[in-house]
């Protein structure tokens, strides 16, 4: 080590699950002063016990805590240039800090999978397809026996090349251009990345007039410094409408906007409306994309050449040259939340980057999170509501079917039945909602009572019948189908409640002449699928939709008229506090797919609680007066908003060995904050599913009335726990603000 200063050290966050950063020597081909000219976010392999791992340099500093000798040396600097620029680190540490992950995890979520393995960080020029000098030579027309082929040369002839995009919206096949390519008369080029910012007109399209009230709320956003708005109005109100022009605003200054929605959302449709309206380029960050596109995006937002960034959970850390707004659409949607690894809320990390930057918030939802109006009543959020209906659309009308005692036909109530029938013979579309795929949800034994339960989890296993076999939903657990009972050998085995599947084929049973379209994670599991399903739905012929939780966002039906909701009462008994508070937030989103268009919706709801008062509430007085009423019982029962939540969770293949973990990161938390009615614990307490997947879990709750006091607590409890003897022997982790209680 004599080429380089001996004090000079880097320190390194890297991708494991340690709370700490570590030290190491600079490589040995670098000058001292290339060294200390390095800059925090420059991405460094090193050697870690036997392998090799790329870290995000913290900083360069000169004394380790470690001893020397046993310091090792970084083994290349990636690249000179940060792959992370300092807000994003410092965002990342700050979130690892908040969420009690290791650095290295939180900003391994922040990097494209590419810079993680050590790709450098350069835009890549796009690949695109134009005429050899032969192919030049070709006549207009050429090449008419096969049409295709005609159809790309015509193409190419008119412009100067194809991006793989253009040949998928002209309905051109790769072979087709392969073909060519083959024939000597196309080739591909890569051109320079394009870093000019586009001319002409910033609209592709003019702006809708804003409604007054749309005005009114749009109005109050100040583009200038932070704030959060919550903007609160019913599906098809105009929200999107007021992100539009909040993001034509941010682009007329030159600044960049990023739009989160939730991962379901992202559809085609969605994306299609903002590149519909702009003249600037959109990016999504969607999960279609392969790695190198998804780096491409990000480097295109980094650049600045990418002004409007669309995407899912993690975009909320896409670098921004000129970052402008931050829209999240749906904002109460549970898929902000990560639930593994880095536990982190995109939603509440988007209020501390905005805060950061100094740049608008704007969180839009037709039914907005508990936490989030609470912000909103203390004055933290600024409310902005939209009370009518955009457009000419009316809001759906909603009825309660009280279902108590009535035998239902595969789980449709006569009054279901009826109305889609009616439904369909005036021309129009209708929706049934169920949240169950499978064909049902149980499998039972008519004469002893047995139920296939999963070998692995404390669970029923779901009937599926296309194809046929067992499935347990928790653990992916699969096996046939038996055909007597284990138990008594009785051939009277049956299906037991609803499932999509169930649900579509007596569907299809009852009303032949229409088509019935199922959307499930099974139905919608190849590549395009939802799209090919969705073009008949979009076609506007009559028809019936039956699908799960997919179908309440993001889609937007025209011609659906009416929504059949098959349980409503799914959420009422959760041992989950956040239950009721998601099941109103369901219903609704389901409901507000009908009547979009000109033509007003009809909603049933049926249920065999039709005058318990949250459903009563939900139903005559709406989605505020039910958050309202859960607010207050949050308040009184002391659960969040009103109080801070953390879950430390354990799961072993020995029960003992979870609740004993627990039990003493109990004793070590209560040396650090004694129990008081400001830092309270509960636990350890089984999960919802003890068992699952043949680990039994268990957690312990730690409330607190202050978020300062919770993190002092997690922070120290922590490392104690990382160094617990019994930390090897069992999963633990950490959950902030967990949004899941199982
Ligand atoms: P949301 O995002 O709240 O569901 P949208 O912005 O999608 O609502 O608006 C619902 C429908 O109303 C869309 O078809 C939209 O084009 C239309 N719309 C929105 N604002 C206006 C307006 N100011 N004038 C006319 N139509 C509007
Ligand atoms: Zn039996
Ligand atoms: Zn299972």
């Amino acid at each position: 080590m004599t080429a380089t200063s001996p004090t000079a050290l880097l320190e390194i966050a890297l991708p494991v699950p340690l709370r700490r950063h570590f030290d190491y020597l600079p490589p040995v081909d670098i000058s001292p002063e290339q060294i200390t000219n390095l800059l925090p976010g420059v991405l460094i392999r090193v050697p870690f016990g036997r392998q090799e791992l790329v870290g995000v340099l913290l900083r360069v500093k000169t004394a380790s805590e470690q001893p020397s000798h046993k310091l090792r040396a970084a083994l290349a600097v990636i690249d000179t240039e940060p792959a992370l620029d300092q807000e994003l680190l410092d965002l990342c540490l700050w979130a690892a800090d908040y969420y009690q992950c290791a650095a290295g995890e939180a900003l391994q979520t922040a990097l494209p999978v590419l810079l993680r393995q050590g790709e450098p960080a350069q835009l890549r020029g796009e690949a695109v397809f134009t005429l050899t000098t032969e192919g030049k030579g070709l006549p207009v027309g050429g090449l008419k026996r096969a049409p295709k082929q005609a159809a790309l040369l015509a193409a190419l002839q008119t412009q100067p090349h194809l991006t793989r995009a253009q040949l998928e919206q002209l309905d051109i096949p790769r072979n087709i251009a392969t073909t060519l390519i083959d024939k000597g008369l196309v080739h591909i080029i890569t051109l320079a990345p394009d870093c000019t910012p586009p001319t002409g007109p910033l609209l592709r399209e003019t702006s809708l007039t804003l409604s007054e009230e749309q005005q009114v709320a749009f109005d109050q956003i100040d583009y200038n410094r932070f704030k959060t708005y919550l903007l609160d109005g019913a599906t098809g109100s105009g929200k999107t409408e007021i992100y539009l022009q909040a993001i034509e605003e941010t682009l007329k200054k030159g600044k960049q906007a990023l739009v989160l929605v939730p991962e379901i959302g992202l559809t085609p449709q969605t994306l299609q409306r903002f590149q519909r309206r702009f003249n600037l380029p959109v990016v999504a960050l969607h999960s279609g994309l392969n790695d190198r596109e998804r780096l491409d995006a990000w480097l295109q937002a980094r650049a600045g050449i990418a002004r409007i960034i669309i995407g899912t959970r993690s975009a909320l850390f896409t670098p921004l040259k000129a970052p402008g707004i931050i829209i999240i659409d749906e904002e109460h949607d549970g898929s902000f939340k990560q639930q593994d690894g880095f536990r982190y809320s995109a939603r509440d990390l988007a209020a501390m980057r905005a805060h950061r930057l100094n740049i608008p918030l704007i969180l839009g939802s037709a039914t907005p999170s508990l936490e989030t109006l609470h912000n909103a009543h203390q004055g933290r959020y600024q409310h902005l509501r939209l009370q009518a209906r955009a457009g000419k659309a009316k809001p759906p009308e909603i009825q309660l079917l009280d279902i108590r005692g009535e035998i239902l036909h595969e789980g449709f109530a006569q009054a279901s039945i009826e109305a889609i029938g009616d439904n369909l013979r005036k021309g129009n579309q209708a929706l049934v909602f169920l949240n169950r795929r499978g064909y049902a949800p149980a499998l039972e034994c008519h004469d002893c009572g047995w139920l296939a339960n999963c070998n692995h989890c404390d669970a029923r296993m779901t009937v599926h019948q296309t194809p046929r076999h067992l499935h347990c939903h928790h653990c992916d657990h699969q096996r046939a189908l038996p055909k007597r009972c284990p138990s008594c050998n009785s051939s009277n085995i049956r299906p037991l409640g609803q499932g999509t599947e169930r649900s579509e084929l007596v569907l299809q049973e009852l009303f032949p002449d229409y088509k019935v379209i199922r959307v499930d994670r099974d139905s919608t599991r190849n590549k395009n699928s939802m799209q090919k399903l969705l073009a008949d739905v979009h076609s506007g012929e009559p028809c019936i939709l039956v699908g799960t939780q997919m179908l309440a966002k993001g889609h937007h039906f025209e011609d659906v008229t009416l929504v059949v909701i098959i349980d409503a009462d799914a959420g009422l008994f959760s041992t989950d506090f956040r239950g009721p508070e998601r099941m109103g937030q369901l219903l609704l989103q389901v409901a507000g797919r009908a009547g979009r268009a000109e033509k007003p919706g009809r909603v049933l709801l049926q249920s065999n609680h039709t005058d318990h008062p949250l459903v009563q509430t939900l139903v005559y007085q709406g989605y505020h007066a039910l958050a309202e009423l859960i607010l207050q019982e949050r308040h009184i029962t002391q659960l969040p908003p009103f109080r801070h939540l953390a879950l430390l969770r354990a799961e072993s293949k020995h029960a003992q060995v979870a609740v004993a973990f627990l039990q003493q990161a109990r004793q070590l938390a209560e040396a650090i904050q004694p129990p008081s009615p400001l830092l309270s614990y509960l636990g350890p307490l089984p999960a919802m599913m003890e068992k699952r997947g043949d680990r039994y879990r268990y957690q312990l709750q730690i409330s607190a009335a202050q978020r300062k006091s919770l993190q002092l607590l997690l922070g120290q409890l922590a490392l104690q726990l990382e160094a617990h003897p019994l930390a090897s022997k069992v999963r633990w982790s950490l959950d902030v603000d967990p949004q899941e209680m199982a």
